[in-house]
């Protein structure tokens, strides 16, 4: 083997737009590691869109295609990748085949971002929960749980920064190495906090509330955690920085070049599409303009 870092990335595919592994793919490519994808659904477009077409990928053909590359060969990764899965069942597959890729790397990293739901509201279904917490957490060299997952997944509400420690505690005591929380509301009026831990330090930085609502950030967010640990031989700190200046680019521009077309209101899904493409020099070089600090 070369030392390119190598990614097995299980998420959604979408015809149109970034969700899933349409934003995880690029940035990761960008960022020079070999990326290869298994699509747990087709869809034309991703979910907030008005009409939803498409096909979902049963269990057993996901294990078919993890076969055919046991098989062949070529199941040795550097990162396991896993974000949005509706079924429990697939999650309990997902658990399988991380035993079996750590049997070919035992020092593989499983990136998992437990998608569950946002605000207060879970977006699939409960069953999943259970699964998580007690199958795939455990598991996890990194996760990337926004607040509310956070908690659905420790029981422990989050309602200052002290809550946020007892709850990132919890996760390492549950085996998970580094914890990183993508988004809370621990902030003010302008900010979002966003949190990583090693169990050894805890870092917290700001991440400016921009108006409109972004789908596949969440995506994007893990893959470029996921990217910069790597590149910066897991400084969480500045692994941290590295992907919130990132997305915050991303984010301002596509918010701009949306707003320049609905100068009030709420805008579309179509338009807030993000602009992986237009920003491929933000992706691999991004300006650290807000630090992270130790608490
Ligand atoms: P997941 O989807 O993994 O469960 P999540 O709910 O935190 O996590 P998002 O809400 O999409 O996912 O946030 C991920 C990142 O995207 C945030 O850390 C932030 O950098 C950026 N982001 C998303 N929406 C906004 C917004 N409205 N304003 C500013 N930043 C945003
Ligand atoms: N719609 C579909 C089909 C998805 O697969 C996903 C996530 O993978 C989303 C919507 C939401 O993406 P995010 O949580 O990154 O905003
Ligand atoms: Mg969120
Ligand atoms: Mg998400």
């Amino acid at each position: 083997q070369d030392d390119t870092p190598r990614v097995l990335s299980i998420q959604s595919h979408v015809v149109h737009g970034y969700v899933g592994n349409k934003s995880a793919v690029f940035p990761l490519q960008v960022l020079g590691f070999e990326v290869d994808s298994i699509n747990t659904v087709q869809f034309s477009t991703h979910t907030a869109y008005k009409h939803i077409k498409g096909y979902v990928l049963n269990n057993d053909q996901m294990k078919e295609l993890v076969e055919g590359l046991v098989l062949n060969e070529v199941d040795y990764y550097t990162h396991f990748l896993t974000g949005y899965s509706r079924s429990p069942d697939s999650l309990r597959e997902i658990a399988k085949i991380i035993k079996q890729l750590r049997e070919k790397n035992p020092n593989l990293i499983y990136v998992c971002d437990p998608v569950m739901g946002d605000n207060g509201k879970m977006y699939v279904p409960e069953e999943i929960l259970p699964v998580y917490r007690d199958v795939l957490v455990p598991l996890a060299d990194i996760l990337t749980p926004n607040q509310f997952e956070a908690e659905l997944i420790t029981g422990i509400p989050m309602k200052d920064l002290d809550g946020a420690l007892r709850v990132i505690q919890r996760l390492h005591d549950m085996g998970v190495k580094t914890v990183v929380l993508s988004s809370t509301d621990l902030g003010d009026e302008e900010n979002m906090i966003g949190l990583a831990s090693t169990g050894g330090s805890c870092y917290k930085i700001p991440i400016p509330k921009v108006e409109a609502t972004f789908t596949g950030t969440g995506d994007l967010f893990a893959a470029l955690f996921l990217a910069w640990s790597h590149l910066t031989g897991n400084d969480v700190k500045l692994a941290l920085e590295k992907t919130i200046a990132t997305l915050q680019s991303i984010v301002v521009d596509t918010y701009q070049t949306a707003r320049a077309s609905h100068l009030t209101g709420k805008i579309p899904p179509r338009f807030t599409e993000l602009r992986l493409v237009q920003n491929k020099t933000v992706i691999e070089d991004p300006k650290i303009k807000l630090k992270a600090v130790k608490i």
